[in-house]
């Protein structure tokens, strides 16, 4: 059997980097760090794996922890950009969004010593609020912040869900170049699926968790038989089976709590069936997406 690689991608972010209006960013310098052992054992993983990603650091982690990011760089992963302070982009003006996206670079770059090429919205909210207008779809693309991404360099985003609440169904589902009046972005949707007649976000958090492999695996195997990579999201704090807990809403605290015991054998799993790459190969059309690669 013949496969191409898909774009494996992690979230590099404190297990407290949730939601800034639920643990505001005042309080983080207060509570226990674990995004260090929680991204080694995760690096560990992907190398016993032979799975190269793309980390999308929080800027603020990044600033605390440039060790981790030199050796991120080192393993042999692409680093990009999570936003600096973790907050959702729709409530921020162009100028926000900019120094938000200017300080997470600065951060990384400072690091690696090469330009950052990707970036992704926390919590998938370059799709908007959710709400906006339409019952249970979220308010649409945040233009603004596209433009801001364009004229900063930035090549490709990984934002755009295509699925209610978090983003729309009606978005493409294969990678695909947005054109703007100042240029262009590349955005590669995370993988979506269907359970129980349900659009669900099958590339990262509870549904990535809780969704079988066979399903999973399915899903991708259809995606690659189009030779269309999928695009799935890991955390770090995911490597955690007990992380400190805190009181949240419900749905919150199934996305952020919910089927952690036993995820790292399902992600071994996953990460051993398939070849996996970052962003940054995909869009430079490594010639291993263009040969296919020999399974
Ligand atoms: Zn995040």
């Amino acid at each position: 059997m013949k496969t191409i690689p898909n774009i494996l991608t992690v979230d590099l972010e404190e297990w407290f980097h949730i939601d800034e209006r639920l643990i505001p960013p005042g309080e983080w310098d207060r509570l226990p760090s674990r995004v260090e052992e929680n991204a080694r054992a995760l690096l560990d993983l992907l190398d016993a794996c032979g799975a190269r990603a793309t980390f999308f650091a929080v800027g603020w982690v990044a600033a605390r922890h440039q060790g981790l990011i030199h050796e991120v760089h080192d393993r042999g992963h692409e680093v990009a950009v999570h936003g600096y302070l973790h907050q959702a982009v729709a409530p921020m003006s162009s100028e926000e969004f900019r120094a938000d996206l200017r300080a997470a670079r600065q951060a990384v770059e400072g690091c690696t010593g090469e330009p950052v090429l990707g970036y992704r919205a926390p919590r998938w909210s370059l799709g908007g609020a959710p709400g906006g207008g339409r019952r249970g779809r979220a308010s649409g693309i945040v233009y603004g912040a596209l433009d801001v991404l364009i004229r900063e360099g930035i090549r490709y985003d990984s934002s755009l869900a295509p699925i209610v609440h978090i983003g729309d169904p009606a978005w493409p589902l294969d990678p695909h170049r947005i054109d703007r009046g100042g240029g262009s972005i590349m955005e590669l949707p995370p993988l979506v699926g269907r359970r129980f007649g349900v659009r669900l976000l099958f590339a990262g958090g509870w549904a990535l968790r809780r969704v079988p492999n066979r399903i999973l695996l399915k899903e991708i195997a259809r995606r690659n038989a189009r030779g269309v990579p999928a695009v799935i999201d890991l955390h770090t704090w995911e490597m955690d089976p007990d992380p400190p807990r805190v009181r949240l809403p419900f749905i919150v605290r199934l996305a952020h709590y919910g089927g952690l015991k036993g995820y790292v054998e399902k992600l071994r799993e996953i990460l051993s069936d398939l070849p996996w790459a970052p962003a940054r190969d995909y869009l430079a059309g490594n010639t291993s997406w263009s040969k296919e690669v020999a399974q």
